[in-house]
């Protein structure tokens, strides 16, 4: 079993119509049909279809920055997780700090959606992360327990383990310039695995795909993809242009890792 390194880009609400098919193309033809490495774009709703067209024909997946948990229903503005499997939509990111510090989303609801997702056979990325004052009082490790245990219910079959990816996201590092440290990163990194094996079992933990998210630049991405934990990045500011973005997405290693020696 190997991790394939994934290097995703969160475009959050950002660009226009025109910079987001500029800026897909531009990642489309870097990636080309590369496999030894995933590439993730995370554009707004609006912009979901002119992303897909830029990057057919490429190993580029689409993906959602959020959905509403139902199928269908009155639940004006937003969008539901069929509707956007029939957008093309491979990926959805469930549970961003954003969405829990903004939009105040609760874990049960978070745990909500991941299933809806889960169920519908698309993969799903759950972000997880404590705040500085969480970290500064030394409650890391139970705000990742508590975050994580969502998939006790979320996830019911191996085949949807399959689609799990988790993106460990610091609060105190999204958008603030502060990185964490790969030491930092990896250590969160192990205990997410160490908590997924207790959840999912111990082929599970080894095979799901650990993102780090937060301040990632060109500078400090091979640092941290070099740590055995860290699998790949979440990227926000610097996903927003090909100058920033692709030299990250080079620096994932082409060949996939092998899970067993770190698992
Ligand atoms: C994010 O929003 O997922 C993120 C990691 O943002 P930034 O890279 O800008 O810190």
């Amino acid at each position: 079993m190997a991790r394939t390194p994934v290097i995703a880009g969160n475009w959050k609400m950002h660009l226009t119509r025109r910079k987001a098919s500029g800026l897909a193309r531009a990642v489309a033809e870097a990636q080309g049909e590369a496999e030894g490495r995933r590439c993730v774009l995370f554009p707004a709703f609006v912009h979901l279809e002119h992303v897909r067209r830029k990057i057919r024909g490429t190993t580029v997946l689409l993906g959602a920055q959020n959905c509403h948990e139902e199928k269908e229903g009155a639940f004006t503005g937003e969008v539901s997780v069929p509707m956007l499997k029939d957008m093309g939509v491979q990926v959805v990111l469930v549970g961003h700090s954003e969405r829990r510090h903004v939009f105040g989303e609760s874990d049960e609801r978070i745990g909500r959606k991941l299933q809806a997702v889960l169920r519908a056979r698309l993969q799903g990325m759950l972000c997880v992360g404590e705040t500085l004052e969480e970290r500064e009082a030394g409650r890391t490790f139970e705000v990742l327990e508590r975050q994580l245990r969502v998939l006790r219910g979320a996830v019911r079959k191996p085949e949807q383990a399959a689609l799990l990816s988790i993106a460990y996201e610091p609060v105190w590092a999204i958008g603030t310039g502060r990185t964490a440290t790969p030491e930092t990163a990896q250590e969160a990194h192990a205990e997410l695995r160490r908590l997924l094996g207790d959840i999912l079992g111990a082929e599970a933990a080894a095979s799901t795909p650990l993102l780090y998210g937060g301040s990632v630049k060109p500078g400090n991405a091979a640092e941290l993809l070099a740590r055995p934990d860290v699998d790949g990045l979440l990227v926000g500011g610097a996903s927003l242009s090909p100058g920033t973005f692709l030299p990250i997405l080079d620096a994932a290693p082409a060949a996939a890792r092998a899970a067993e020696s770190h698992g």
